[in-house]
């Protein structure tokens, strides 16, 4: 049996790895447009700013896939599927490429929103980029050098925007992020954190322009600024955007496979074409897509598992898990943040805020299960929240991984929980008086 694979980053190479790991014999073909052998996109900013080599980003070189009979085609294009006769075009090339199982494994593009000149001057190379591949990153820092660039803008302030403006600092930019909602990484952050997360980016240097939507890109044949769309205006040399991205969909819209948002699969990774599979930041599943590489790891273990027959796993949905990658910024959003986005039920939420120690630890639950959590500063709770997302949990030692305590009052009898209150005992004002008998924090004590 023939497996072709289109694409050769996580989702592809693992799917590879995966199905050369439950079959020996299978012969197995991918074709990648890249010029590069597996490489990670996790560090690209660091690629920019010269902190890595583009050696130290390749993570498979192409001997290993040779040792492992995996025939690898870099430089080829894709630009035609025909499900019925069960071929592949490759771009510039006559011959056409047979397939038994044919593997979508063709990721995702930059999102750039509707902004005035933006594609234009993209496409004309005058200053503005978008970050996805090894060929961007370089074309980046060459352009940085060749203008001798001395300010930045980074539209987008997500996880990769905020990553990309710290090496772009970092690079000695004075460096803006502008981003479109009132904090800074809406969707894994509530309004609190975010906040203190903003004053430690505004610590580094970087400022942060929030509820910006960015109306047009200035500058006649070179970048010169932005322009918002309450008609401030933002001087810089160079423009990056980091907003979101696009499952890649043509080549299995053109094919007449169901595509929405992504590529349309059902829990085996099976697109409407008999024989015909999706796997990665391409794939819708449920109205859902990711672009997390978790996601693609789980996913490459059942499409391997569903092309080889032997459909012995199911797709289930991947919990979101996101890490800020900026050392000395320790943070992590994992599962449901906000239950009030959520349908109702018995949510409750355990919380620390210690501002002035930069600390801000919240955990989800629904029942007894644990549902989510932010974690920032600290990351005692880190491996627990990992290990037992889903599971039922004993709050009170969750409390105590937390450092959360309980204090009584000596008079009355009133318990402050630290868990519930929001506000550590200590952080309470000299003067507090207990809300039952007026009594002063000095007439509490400790606990557990
Ligand atoms: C800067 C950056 C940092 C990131 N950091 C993190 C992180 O810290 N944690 C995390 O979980 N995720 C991170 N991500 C996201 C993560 O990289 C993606 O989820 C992951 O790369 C998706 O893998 P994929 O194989 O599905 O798709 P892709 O990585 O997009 O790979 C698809 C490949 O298919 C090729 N292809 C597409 N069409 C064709 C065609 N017609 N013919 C031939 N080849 C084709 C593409 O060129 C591409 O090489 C980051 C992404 C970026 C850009």
């Amino acid at each position: 049996m023939k497996v072709v694979i289109i694409g050769n980053n996580v989702s592809g190479t693992f799917t590879a790895q995966n199905l050369r790991y439950f079959n020996d014999e299978v012969e197995i073909d991918i074709f990648t447009q890249e010029k590069y052998p597996y490489y990670t996109r996790i560090n690209l900013p660091e690629l920019i700013s010269g902190k890595k080599t583009l050696d130290d980003l390749i993570v498979f070189k192409e001997d290993w896939y040779k040792a492992k009979k995996l025939n690898l085609n870099l430089n080829k294009k894709i630009n035609n599927i025909n499900p019925t006769n069960k071929t592949i075009k490759v771009e510039g090339e006559t011959d056409l490429v047979y397939y038994d199982k044919l593997i979508l494994a063709l990721g995702s593009t930059p999102n750039i929103p509707p902004i005035k000149n933006a594609v234009e001057m993209k496409s004309k190379n005058q200053g503005l980029f978008t970050l996805r591949s090894i060929d961007d990153a370089l074309d980046i820092k060459d352009f940085i050098k060749n203008k001798n660039a001395k300010k930045a803008i980074v539209i987008g302030g997500g996880l990769l925007g905020l990553e990309l403006a710290n090496q772009i600092n970092n690079s000695n930019l004075k460096t803006t992020v502008v981003e479109f909602f009132p904090r800074l990484l809406p969707r894994q952050l509530d309004d609190e954190c975010a906040t203190m997360l903003k004053e430690e980016i505004e610590n580094r240097g970087i400022q942060v322009v929030l509820d910006a939507a960015t109306e047009e890109i200035q500058g006649n044949g070179v970048i010169t600024g932005i322009k918002l769309k309450d008609g401030r205006i933002f001087d810089t040399d160079i423009v990056l955007i980091q907003a979101g991205i696009n499952p890649t969909i043509d080549l299995a819209k053109e094919a007449d496979i169901k595509t929405n948002r992504g590529i349309i699969v059902n829990e085996f990774l099976e697109t409407s074409e008999k024989d015909v599979y999706a796997v990665g930041d391409c794939i819708e599943y449920k109205n859902q897509i990711w672009g997390i590489i978790p996601a693609c790891m789980e996913q490459s273990k059942v499409v391997a598992a569903s092309v080889l027959d032997l459909k012995n796993v199911d797709y289930k949905g991947t919990t979101p898990k996101n890490t800020l990658k900026i050392v000395g910024l320790e943070l992590t959003s994992i599962g449901t943040i906000d239950p009030s986005k959520e349908e109702s039920g018995a949510w409750e939420i355990l919380k620390k805020a210690d501002k002035k120690d930069c600390c801000y630890q919240k955990l989800v639950l629904k029942g007894n299960k644990l549902k989510g959590a932010i974690l920032f500063g600290e990351n005692n709770a880190m491996s627990y929240v990992y290990n037992k997302m889903e599971e039922d949990v004993d709050k009170d030692e969750l409390k105590r991984l937390l450092e959360l305590y309980s204090y009584t009052c000596n008079k009355c009898g009133l318990e402050y929980d630290e868990a519930k209150m929001g506000v550590l005992f200590k952080d309470l004002p000299p003067d507090w008086k207990c809300p039952n008998c007026k009594g002063s924090k000095k007439d509490f004590t400790k606990k557990n």
